[in-house]
């Protein structure tokens, strides 16, 4: 923390970590004799590059590129590139970091990385998206392959940034392979994908409710965010019998009471990539809630009153622990995080001395890159698998982190703390496999 006072979110998600896992340490000499710890927090490689590109005015702008590659003990590094302005060092340093968990837990042989940008994709023509892409690549093609590093997207990465950073990777190198995932159906793309996150993280409720004998059927439910994963979570949701009340962007929350209507969400986001109040067009029932208006100590969305599960979908740090108490005095009762730590150490406490159900980002948010590999694998079989074969390889692999985490919770002795168990979970399958790969 001294030495990088800058890399706060990093730091957040190490201790995090670290405090989890001093049951298995305190036991465990083997991780002190290879000094696991101090390996597993140092990134295997990073890379900063400058991505230089052409506005539409003939303007030479210059963004800053990431990419880190953190752990390659089970498997390729594996993990999105997120493009918005608030990328910098610590956040693609702490998303790589909660990767490496993340992918271990998910049993599949996949390694942890990350990467990005701080350009704001939010405003740009297709052309300078598409120049951007290219110059991005144009760096970084070098570093990837199916077998060695394997982006996907993120925060302002869909299905067309990722067209055209393949485009311009295959030029480069002449390879027309797997090494993208979130890749258009046209060229290689997996069935399910766009929907494995926000449905996954529905999943990962349900198994939580269903081991307290409980279900998602007829629950109120306050979703954050109004990209990929939430909207991915209304629809699961609406399909498991819930009502999702809201949704929000970084201009505000939309409130309504009768339930989110996916199709004018999908239009605006998916579509017409506009702002939320756009809504109320459409719903003049509905309540926005500009960000100007939120409590002073917190986001309005965690506020609303007759939720009992909330699904956390937009960024990290969006739910505090004023936020956290708010939903415990509302009577929630169990929360699933589709976004990357979305909540701050402070809220997960005020969770976990509730006693609620709570479901960590790296457990409840794995179904997308479970998905992606699932989507290597096709490629590497020259295979196209159903939608519902996709979705039902999703809900065993949901099962299974659930399981897992809750086992490994029960065997450390505190059986519904999700944080301990999928954090113990994950950190020994890596930690064990980067001891049988001797030191490197
Ligand atoms: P999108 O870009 O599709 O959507 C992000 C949403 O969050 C948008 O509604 C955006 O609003 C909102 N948002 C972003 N930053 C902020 C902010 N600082 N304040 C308020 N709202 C904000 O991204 P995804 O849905 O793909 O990602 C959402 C989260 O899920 C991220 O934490 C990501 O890391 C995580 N995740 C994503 C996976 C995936 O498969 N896509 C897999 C696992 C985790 P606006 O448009 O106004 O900025």
């Amino acid at each position: 923390k001294q030495t990088s006072p800058a890399q706060a979110e990093f730091y957040q998600a190490v201790e995090e970590v670290l405090e989890s896992l001093q049951p298995i340490l305190e036991t465990n000499e083997k991780y002190q004799l290879h000094s696991i710890i101090e390996r597993i927090v140092e990134p295997e490689r990073q890379l900063m590059f400058r991505v230089p590109w052409v506005d539409d005015q003939g303007k030479v702008q210059v963004n800053k590129g990431y990419r880190i590659e953190f752990n390659s003990a089970l498997g390729p590094y594996k993990g999105g590139l997120r493009f918005h302005p608030s990328v910098n060092a610590s956040i693609i340093k702490f998303l790589g970091f909660e990767q490496i968990f993340k992918n271990a837990l998910t049993g599949l042989p996949i390694g942890g990385g990350k990467g990005g940008a701080n350009f704001d994709p939010k405003g740009k023509s297709d052309g300078e998206i598409m120049r951007f892409c290219q110059s991005f690549i144009s760096e970084l093609y070098r570093h990837i392959g199916p077998t060695t590093d394997v982006p996907a997207g993120d925060i302002g990465v869909g299905g067309r940034e990722i067209g055209y950073m393949f485009g311009q990777y295959k030029r480069l190198t002449g390879n027309f392979d797997g090494v993208f995932t979130g890749k258009s159906l046209l060229w290689g793309g997996s069935l399910a994908r766009k929907e494995a996150t926000g449905y996954g993280c529905v999943y990962f409720a349900q198994y939580m409710l269903e081991d307290k004998g409980d279900t998602l059927a007829g629950k109120r439910c306050l979703v954050s965010g109004a990209g990929n994963v939430a909207i991915y979570t209304i629809e699961k949701l609406y399909q498991l019998g819930a009502i999702p009340v809201s949704c929000s962007d970084s201009s505000g929350t939309i409130h309504h009471e009768s339930g989110i209507n996916l199709d004018t969400l999908k239009e605006l986001k998916e579509v017409r990539h506009v702002r939320l109040n756009e809504y109320l067009t459409a719903h003049p029932d509905a309540t926005f809630i500009p960000v100007a208006d939120y409590p002073a100590d917190g986001n309005a969305v965690w506020h609303l009153a007759g939720a009992q599960l909330a699904f956390p979908c937009a960024t990290q740090n969006e739910l505090n622990e004023a936020d956290a108490k708010a939903l415990v005095a509302n009577g929630c009762i169990a929360v699933s995080e589709g976004a990357n730590m979305p909540s701050t150490q402070d809220a997960v406490e005020v969770f976990l001395g509730a006693k609620i159900l709570y479901g960590p980002g790296k457990a409840a948010n794995a179904g997308g890159v479970a998905t992606s590999q699932l989507e290597m694998a096709q490629n590497a079989s020259m295979q196209r698998w159903s939608f519902e074969e996709v979705d039902e390889k999703l809900k065993v692999i949901m099962k299974n982190i659930y399981r897992n985490a809750s086992e490994t919770a029960a065997e450390f002795g505190d059986p519904n703390n999700l944080v301990l168990g999928a954090n113990i979970a994950g950190f020994r399958k890596v930690a064990d496999a980067m001891i049988e790969q001797g030191v490197v």
